[in-house]
């Protein structure tokens, strides 16, 4: 067994095809990547693991004899698509740096029905959600922006008919997006304390009532929090300004302007995680190997799961 992890080189299409072009390649990559140093047993944790005769994705424990697959219990789970299809898909939604349609995915891959190729979408993209994540330093810009919904405009009280997402990027580093109910002084504190290091240099907004007083209970005081006079018209003023979170949002729109059409409230967060991945990740070669590593210890994600109405 190797002991340690593969390391694919960004590849393009026509050499994953080649590389992963049958059940037992995809498979054995897999289980480099669950297992750098070879096989667990997922029920008693030894490591003496043999394959069983005859069906070669089946891995038996030798102290327990209990039988186990990479694929059973992640993200895989249950799934009738060969591998390989999932892998070409998995790299489409890695490579589409404003996402990519469940109909596009089902026409591409030729996948029998649209709710497939929609769950299989889904399954790959809540496998696409970072658990730890660093807080924020240094130079921080943070705004929100407003999604679906009818009617046009601000903060004021048709607001209520779209979605609001805040937005936080550390010049030069991550971006974090929330999918929040309203931007209250209180709402916009707590996201700054969960996200960004009280050791920041400034957060820097735009000039929105809800700021003052939510930095201020954030511990951003006087010189730590700059604002950029947008109902002024101004957007820029020497290092002030929002412009690289607010093309974080622009992407974020064309995505779903173009390619997610509408989205429900519902799975807005998902959508959400999935752009933030792939956006800290652009130019990462190990995009598309980190994505298939959270797949294989990702916990299953079942179609009732996915489906049933949001518990409140
Ligand atoms: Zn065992």
């Amino acid at each position: 067994m190797p002991t340690v992890s593969p390391v694919l080189p960004r590849v393009g299409l026509p050499e994953l095809m080649e590389r992963f072009n049958c059940d037992s390649k995809c498979r054995e990559f897999l289980e480099r990547l669950r297992w750098p140093s070879g096989p667990v047993c997922p029920k008693c944790g030894k490591k003496e693991i043999a394959r069983v005769v005859n069906r070669e994705s089946v891995l038996r424990c030798v102290e327990c004899q209990a039988q186990f697959t990479v694929t059973a219990g992640t993200i895989f789970n249950d799934s009738h698509l060969p591998l390989a299809k999932w892998f070409i898909a998995t790299f489409l939604i890695c490579e589409s740096k404003k996402g990519i349609s469940a109909l596009q995915m089902q026409r591409i891959l030729k996948i029998g029905g649209y709710k497939t190729a929609w769950y299989l979408c889904h399954r790959i993209r809540a496998a696409m959600l970072e658990s730890q994540k660093a807080p924020l330093t240094g130079i921080v810009e943070m705004d929100e922006t407003y999604i679906g919904g009818v009617k046009r405009g601000g903060r004021g009280p048709h607001a209520s008919e779209k979605e609001i997402v805040i937005g936080i990027r550390q010049r030069g580093g991550e971006l974090r997006l929330f999918h929040v109910k309203n931007t209250r002084a209180t709402t916009l504190a707590k996201y700054i304390r969960e996200n960004v290091s009280p050791d920041a240099d400034v957060i820097i907004t735009d000039d929105w009532v809800g700021y003052p007083r939510a930095m201020m209970n954030a511990g951003f005081r006087g010189d730590r929090h700059k604002t950029i006079n947008h109902s002024g018209k101004v957007y820029v003023s020497g290092n002030v300004h929002t412009n690289t979170v607010e093309n974080a949002f622009s992407l974020l729109k064309r995505g779903i302007a173009g390619t997610w059409h509408k989205i429900s409230a519902k799975h807005l967060p998902a959508y959400l995680e999935e752009m933030e991945f792939r956006f800290n990740r652009r130019g990462n070669d190990m995009l598309f190997q980190d994505t298939l590593r959270h797949m294989v210890s990702a916990p299953v994600l079942t179609f009732e799961k996915l489906t049933k109405e949001k518990a409140a």
